[in-house]
């Protein structure tokens, strides 16, 4: 990793709290239990309110451990957690920092989605802003209610795609709000400056709309121009109540996604998830990967599998990395070859989703790769004609690289990449163990969802996890720092090159392409300095000296401990 100093563990000065006795305990965001020293409940009218032995945080954090590692189901811990969110916001963002590994399985993926789809009957205290239909001509008023103070990063779903589960309606707000406790626990950024969204348009989950204790809008989906409508609302509400807002867009059905993006990403500075920040882990992974092989990125042959959010977002970014490098536009084009449901996309395949045409191979492309007729071409059969060094994943299809297309591969390339990205580990489209096997150990890997190490001949391989938790916060950070206009496609990039030299040559030699989920404070802390200085050098950010991005990203990494209170 790098050497720059970011201090990740800033001790928050000395205050006063706006509140005394159970008013005090009853602040999440104040309340420090039974950490308040017997001074402090002198002072503020604690006396008697609490037992008397005080503990510091560290004696807390284990105590809450304790408490959570009782729970034997999953979502009985996630139900915990909430529950100390809501009761000590520091203790809870001390304990995920601190054990990250560990819980980040249960505030995010796969526990959330469990947590969305059984939202009406698990909730207890609501977090987050819920904007329905009904609400168009006074979103500015909700946004206000919500404000707890200067809202500088909202993360908004409209529930329509909820990780791989689909239309959740109003549950869906268990992901911008696991989202947020992300970026707050990985990059240090204050609770008070986030704000989750769940754009409540309806649902066309019926049994959501069966259920009598469904708590959202309780009606079909917005489509069409009154959902653009919307939309259109929504934005123009957050450009006036929060003009230096954040927007990440979040869990979008793929059509809508990308228009979304499109539409809006120079009218209020955002970015898509799903599309940048996942193309921003996996191109980091391919460039970990290539620091294993020694070979350039405009060397490769990339095939992917899979032409979606997740597959045209990754092909859009590295594409915007090898023009950053030099290559010349046709030998890029050439490069990403794309398959979908369908096979190879070329100039005669059905496409009804509009991104999918500009990564089409061209009638020229075919015929330098020795394609013959109209197809449809498989994968294998695309594997043995393009002869990739990269094999990409996206198909959400569990078993799509068979043992002759890995070995396909395996035949021209001394160590094949292959990343199977989807998740979660039902549709991987191979298992690592299986990639090492038909490689004979050769391969390098990435997949969406964790892997244990395998051993194979005698040497054990690691697998990177290309979870999306590696960018987001750090961008998150930097783009709020540099009060970035827009987030670019450079910033994207930056971000991922920023990842790739986090890796450690340790990693490397295990075959993992990121870091250790343990040093993601410190990822993210680079990650944010080096968007700081791309976004003023693009000059759609604050234009900061050199000598003062490590200091600012340092101070304003929020570390959760208690202040003094004086
Ligand atoms: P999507 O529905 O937008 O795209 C899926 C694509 O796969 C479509 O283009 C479809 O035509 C194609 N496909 C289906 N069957 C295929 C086949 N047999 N051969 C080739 N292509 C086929 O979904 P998405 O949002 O792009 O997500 C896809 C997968 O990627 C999901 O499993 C998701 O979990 C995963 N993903 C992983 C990460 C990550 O690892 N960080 C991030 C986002 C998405």
């Amino acid at each position: 990793m790098p050497s720059i100093m970011i201090d990740s563990k800033r001790r928050t000065p000395a205050q006063s709290p706006p509140f005394s006795g159970r008013a005090l305990l009853g602040s999440a965001r104040y309340n420090k239990d039974s950490a308040f020293s017997i001074e402090e409940r002198e002072q503020y009218g604690l006396l008697g309110l609490l037992p008397t032995t005080a503990l510091s945080i560290d004696e807390q954090v284990e105590l809450a451990l304790e408490q959570l590692r009782q729970k034997g189901d999953d979502l009985e811990k996630f139900i915990g957690l909430l529950a100390l969110q809501d009761r000590n916001e520091t203790l809870f963002y001390r304990v995920l920092v601190e054990n990250l590994a560990e819980l980040m399985p249960i505030v995010y993926t796969p526990t959330v989605g469990k947590a969305c789809q059984m939202y009406s009957h698990i909730v207890r205290s609501p977090r987050g802003l819920w904007i329905t239909p009904d609400d168009i001509g006074r979103i500015p008023q909700l946004l206000r209610n919500a404000a707890e103070g200067d809202v500088r990063l909202i993360v908004v779903t409209d529930n329509e795609r909820i990780l791989g589960l689909g239309d959740q309606g109003a549950g869906g707000m268990g992901i911008p709000t696991g989202k947020i406790a992300l970026y707050c626990a990985g990059a240090g950024i204050h609770p008070m400056y986030t704000l989750p969204i769940s754009l409540d348009v309806g649902t066309d989950n019926p049994q959501l709309l069966e259920d009598p204790y469904y708590l959202g809008h309780r009606s079909r989906r917005l489509r069409g121009r009154p959902y653009e409508d919307f939309i259109e609302a929504f934005v123009e509400a957050v450009v006036q109540v929060f003009p230096r807002a954040l927007v990440q867009w979040e869990d979008f059905r793929k059509g809508i996604a990308f228009t979304i993006l499109d539409r809006y990403r120079r009218r209020v500075p955002s970015f898509n998830d799903d599309i940048q920040g996942t193309a921003a882990v996996a191109l980091a992974g391919l460039l970990s990967a290539l620091r294993i092989t020694g070979s350039r990125l405009q060397d490769q042959r990339i095939v992917f599998a899979g032409a979606g959010a997740a597959g045209v977002g990754i092909g859009r970014l590295i594409q915007a990395a090898l023009i950053e490098d030099g290559a010349a536009p046709q030998d890029i084009h050439r490069s990403l070859v794309f398959c979908d449901s369908r096979g190879l996309l070329t100039p005669t395949s059905i496409m009804t989703d509009p991104h999918k045409h500009p990564v089409a191979m061209t009638a020229e492309e075919m015929l330098h790769y020795g394609f013959n007729g109209s197809g449809p071409f498989g994968l294998l059969e695309v594997v043995a004609q393009v002869k990739p060094t990269v094999l990409i994943g996206t198909s959400a299809v569990s078993g799509l690289f068979t043992e002759a297309i890995v070995r396909e591969m395996a035949s021209h390339v001394e160590q094949p990449i292959i990343f199977p990205l989807s998740n979660p580990t039902s549709l991987v489209e191979c298992t690592p163990a299986e990639a090492v096997r038909w490689t004979d150990g050769r391969a390098i890997l990435a997949t969406g969802s964790p892997f244990a190490p395998v051993e194979f001949q005698g040497r054990v391989h690691e697998f990177g996890q290309g979870n999306n938790v590696f960018i987001f916060p750090g961008v998150g950070l930097g783009c709020i720092l540099s009060e970035a206009r827009e987030v670019t496609d450079e910033i994207m990039l930056t971000a991922a090159r920023t990842l790739a030299t986090c890796v450690s040559q340790a990693r490397l030699d295990r075959g993992a392409v990121y870091p250790d989920v343990g040093e993601l404070r410190r990822a993210s802390g680079l990650i944010a300095a080096a968007v700081i200085r791309k976004a003023r050098d693009l000059r759609v950010g604050r234009r900061i000296d050199d000598h003062q991005v490590e200091s600012l990203v340092s101070q304003a990494m929020w570390y959760p401990d208690y202040p003094a209170y004086s």
